[in-house]
């Protein structure tokens, strides 16, 4: 079979490694005679990799024992949803910083549940090319707590040093960049990232949760929506999406196999430098419409002079196997996304082809 470079912003490419395990596993599960997918998640079998993954999420991200590690059906959109209900009770109000539709989708959630301010937007005419400043934050220092979102999927923009709150809690939707490196999650209240991207299959959010704040998560919600119960229940509370688990336990373990979070940082880096240094080396061709110091190195989003040549663009590209470039709907374009999945190869072969169409076409 013949793999394509796949450049999907999510569902996205996952390790090969990871992919061949489970094909390995599907059928017999270390010789229990059954598939992992048909194992109580009860039984010891499913448990270990359930413990197992939880433990790899620690230990790669250093997360200490004042956190508790979720794994949450419904993906990043009820944590939009959750966290509200959660953490913003009556006579309470939340800050939103805005910085792209994902997070528009945020706020407008939280809306529903209660009071919210927006603290700071960089909108201009709908579209997002940049994070906002520090000294742009229009903070309340008595807020229950302020949500960013920390990787822009669509407009491809992120956070590189996150913002000082004070005493009010930090919340991120780090969905699109979760595990790209380390960062100091003693730093955030809350943390949640659909699991799509880097860490695996979607339909389940990784959650890492303070744990004050869990046990003093409002209480008048539904008991399923809690992070309580889920806590209290090592994310066993109802049957978890174990097969989607498994898959990431198989993920997380190819990532420290690679060296950890460390590596990753490296390879992202470097994949970053190679594709926005190709797109500035050809700005009369390409051109970056995102502010060079929010420049995401998990989505690379660029313009060619018109559609037709961007359309152009994305079925040659196809036809040497780079596949997932075009932009989101709302946005346009091309957008390349390189999660920890995608190899230096990969964005090797993409960029030596962006140069030669830049050539033929310029
Ligand atoms: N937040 C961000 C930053 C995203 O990129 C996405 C999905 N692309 C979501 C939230 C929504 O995730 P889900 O579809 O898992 O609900």
């Amino acid at each position: 079979m013949a793999r394509v470079h796949n450049f999907n912003p999510g569902p996205a490419a996952l390790p090969l490694a990871a992919l061949e395990r489970a094909r390995d596993e599907l059928i017999d599960f270390r010789g229990s005679g059954m598939s992992i997918i048909a194992h109580s998640h009860r039984g010891k079998e499913y448990e270990a990799v359930h413990d197992e993954a939880i433990a790899l999420i620690r230990e790669l991200l250093s997360v200490s024992d004042d956190y508790h590690v979720l794994f949450l059906q419904g993906g990043a959109s009820t944590q939009f949803a959750m966290v509200p209900m959660n953490l913003l009770p009556a006579g309470k109000s939340a800050d939103y910083v805005i910085t792209g539709g994902w997070s528009e989708k945020a706020l407008e959630e939280a809306k529903i549940v209660g009071t919210v301010r927006v603290a700071a937007t960089t909108a201009v005419g709908g579209k997002y090319t940049r994070i906002p400043k520090q000294s742009e934050l229009e903070l309340d220092p008595n807020a229950a707590y302020v949500h960013i979102t920390s990787n822009n999927t669509l407009f491809g923009t992120e956070w590189f040093d996150f913002p000082d709150t004070g005493k009010v809690p930090l919340v991120a939707d780090m969905s699109s960049d979760f595990m790209w490196r380390k960062f100091d999650v003693n730093r955030f209240g809350l943390v949640y990232a659909g699991a799509q991207k880097n860490v695996g299959p979607s339909g389940i959010a990784v959650v890492l949760a303070r744990k004050d704040l869990v046990e003093g998560g409002r209480k008048d919600i539904p008991k399923v929506f809690r992070y309580k119960t889920h806590a209290d229940n090592r994310s066993l509370y109802n049957t978890p999406p174990t097969f989607s688990i498994y898959l990431v336990r198989n993920v997380l373990s190819w990532l420290k196999d690679q060296g950890g979070l460390d590596a990753m940082e490296k390879a992202n880096r470097e994949k970053g430098r190679l594709l926005y240094g190709t797109i500035d080396e050809n700005a009369d061709f390409f051109r970056a419409p995102v502010e060079k110091e929010s420049r995401s190195l998990m989505n690379v989003v660029f313009r060619l002079p018109t559609e037709a040549l961007e359309e152009k663009f994305v079925a040659e590209a196809k036809k040497q196997k780079l596949v997932g470039l075009k932009g989101h709907r709302s946005v346009g374009g091309i957008r390349v996304s390189t999660y920890n999945a995608v190899s230096l190869e990969s964005v090797q072969v993409l960029t030596t082809f962006m140069r030669e169409f830049a050539k033929a076409n310029g």
